[in-house]
């Protein structure tokens, strides 16, 4: 018997075995069940997932509410959550989502850190990050193949297509920066990252997401330049501020091939721990004083952006890994923030101008081989998809499975349906024992808009143009998605981010292979017309090989 009364060591059912009255109610449980299992979400106890203060639910009587409806919740009705609250079950219909989720909204004016906070505060609202509010994060393992990708994009551009004997200088080991290590490794680099929590270094050592720890800078700078220049992979997390890290490099005249950081800068009340402070202290003052954390942190987020221009200066390949920390250090005066590449135009927009993103798929019956023969199958459907076949290649070999099994791997319209309808079929068969979920991170290709990250820079200078992410989540529940969200403020912050998301179940019904069949595909086919609309050529390309499934009426700018 699962007692789902539980608010420890939370783990999700696995099997055939359903509690709910349908497959899309029970894959929701088990996918926020999951979000909160000590060995996926970063800190359960506190119902944060990832991503600073991302979190599953508003608190332990929401979570226990939304569970309570979801165990009773009819086929023909939609459970409502705002901000991580359930407040209502209405009659809907068969083909209707099971689950629609607002996180984080607020009208524009309103849309600050200072007046989230104060809302917070209040009890009235929850920051769902991307994926820890929409129920779909499945550890590092979800962001793995976007980061290798970026470094992938990267090493292909500067060197070669390899990091061998390359040093990749960063920071931040929590849920998303966990993966950098790991990235580099794939590349046959050296990765050095510097974390201020010790248990997060523990817990990615624990993953085997990184290979060493060392507390000393000079030793850690030491072991790191001896395994550069004997060209060996070797990832080491030290255990100090990344200013200190980036003060002694500098000092020390010490110039990485790359640099760039991965702390939870999006949120400097939360996510970034400010200079001199350890992470105790700085819960103290965070709690005590509020205002002055929030002033210590900026200033150690502009520091920290200094100390990456002095780098790139010198001749470190320096890039933005999605946290915002250009922005937060431009408002404190350092006005050439932007001088340093943000990710996506840099290295993957011309994967969303293909409609690829990060889709991901959890096999219910909790059995990895099972995931194991899927990849097979992919590589048996795509095989003659390079990116593809690199990746699941490298995922079988490096990636080690957290909470319940799962794949992530960059598809695209055509291919993300087609695999789907296919799992579908191993479902009705009996070749799987339990349903296959299907679903993505906001992080992608037509989901959101994101100025500072997926949307910057578009060739069209339509990067603040939020239609997009709202035409996504609409197309996504009347195609049928089992759940579909959306939040504001996930990857860059309060104010600089919208963005949707969706999951569909395939439990081996005709009903779920329409589902998926239009879910999956629409909903990375509104990203490439998304793209074609900027101007992308890559886009209007893949959109007229799509040609019998997606018209386009008008597509560019309409200044008539
Ligand atoms: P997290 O909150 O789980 O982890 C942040 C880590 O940074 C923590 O371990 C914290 O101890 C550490 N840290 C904070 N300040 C530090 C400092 N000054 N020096 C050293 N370490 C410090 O967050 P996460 O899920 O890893 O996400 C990190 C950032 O990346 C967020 O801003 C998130 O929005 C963004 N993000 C990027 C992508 C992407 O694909 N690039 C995807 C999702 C999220």
């Amino acid at each position: 018997m699962i007692d789902f009364s539980r608010h420890a060591d939370i783990q999700a059912p696995t099997g055939p075995q359903r509690h709910c009255r349908g497959w899309g109610q029970e894959a929701a449980l088990r996918m926020l069940m999951n979000n909160l299992d000590p060995r996926v979400g970063e800190n359960p106890d506190a119902l944060i997932v990832y991503g600073g203060r991302g979190r599953a639910a508003r608190s332990w009587a929401a979570y226990d509410q939304i569970v309570q409806s979801l165990l009773s919740l009819e086929n023909d009705e939609t459970l409502l959550v705002q901000s991580g609250k359930p407040v209502a079950v209405l009659k809907t219909q068969p083909a209707a989502p099971r689950v629609l989720i607002a996180n984080a909204n607020l009208v524009g004016k309103w849309a600050t850190l200072e007046e989230f906070n104060r809302l917070d505060q209040l009890g009235l609202t929850m920051f769902g990050q991307m994926t820890a509010g929409s129920w779909i994060y499945i550890g590092s393992q979800g962001v793995i193949q976007g980061t290798y990708e970026t470094l992938a994009a990267l090493a292909a551009q500067q060197f070669g297509g390899s990091l061998k004997g390359r040093l990749y200088v960063t920071a931040g080991l929590g849920g998303m920066g966990g993966a950098q290590p790991l990235a580099a490794k794939m590349l046959d680099g050296v990765a050095l990252v510097a974390e201020v929590d010790q248990r997060r270094i523990q817990r990615r050592l624990d993953s085997a997401y990184l290979d060493v720890a060392v507390e000393s800078i000079a030793q850690a700078v030491a072991r790191a330049l001896s395994a550069r220049n004997a060209g060996e992979t070797l990832t080491i997390g030290v255990h100090c501020h990344a200013n200190a890290l980036l003060e002694y490099l500098i000092a020390q005249n010490v110039t990485p091939d790359v640099v760039s950081d991965q702390t939870a800068a999006h949120d400097p009340l939360v996510g970034y721990i400010p200079d001199g402070y350890t992470v105790d202290e700085a819960a103290q003052l965070r709690q005590a004083h509020p205002e002055a954390y929030l002033q210590r942190a900026r200033n150690s987020i502009a520091e920290h952006v200094r100390h990456l221009l002095t780098l790139q200066g010198r001749g470190a390949q320096a890039f933005d890994y999605g946290n915002n920390i250009r922005r937060e250090a431009f408002d404190q005066g350092v006005t050439d923030a932007f001088a340093i590449p943000g990710y996506v135009p840099a290295y993957i927009r011309d994967l969303f101008s293909q409609g690829k993103g990060p889709f991901r798929w959890a096999v219910l019956s909790g059995n990895p081989e099972e995931i194991y023969r899927l990849d097979e199958l992919a590589l048996s459907l795509f095989g003659d998809n390079p990116l593809l076949a690199r990746w699941l290649r490298l995922a079988r070999r490096y990636v080690a499975f957290q909470g319940l099994p799962a794949r992530v791997a960059y598809m695209g319209p055509g291919e993300r349906d087609t695999f789907a309808l296919r799992v579908n079929e191993w479902v009705a068969n009996g070749s799987l024992a339990a349903p296959v979920v299907f679903g993505r991170d906001h992080h992608d290709t037509g989901s959101v808009a994101s100025p500072y990250r997926e949307t910057e820079n578009m060739r069209d200078g339509s990067d603040a143009i939020a239609d997009w992410p709202i035409l996504n989540a609409l197309l996504n529940v009347a195609s049928g998605a089992h759940w579909v969200s959306f939040h504001h403020g996930g990857g860059t912050g309060i104010g600089y981010s919208l963005h949707a998301g969706m999951v569909t179940v395939a439990d081996g019904s005709e009903d779920s292979a329409g589902r998926l069949s239009r879910v999956l595909f629409n909903d990375a086919a509104i990203g490439v017309v998304r793209h074609a609309d900027a101007g992308y050529d890559l886009a209007k390309s893949t959109l007229a090989s799509h040609r019998d499934r997606i018209a386009t009426p008008l597509i560019g700018p309409d200044r008539a």
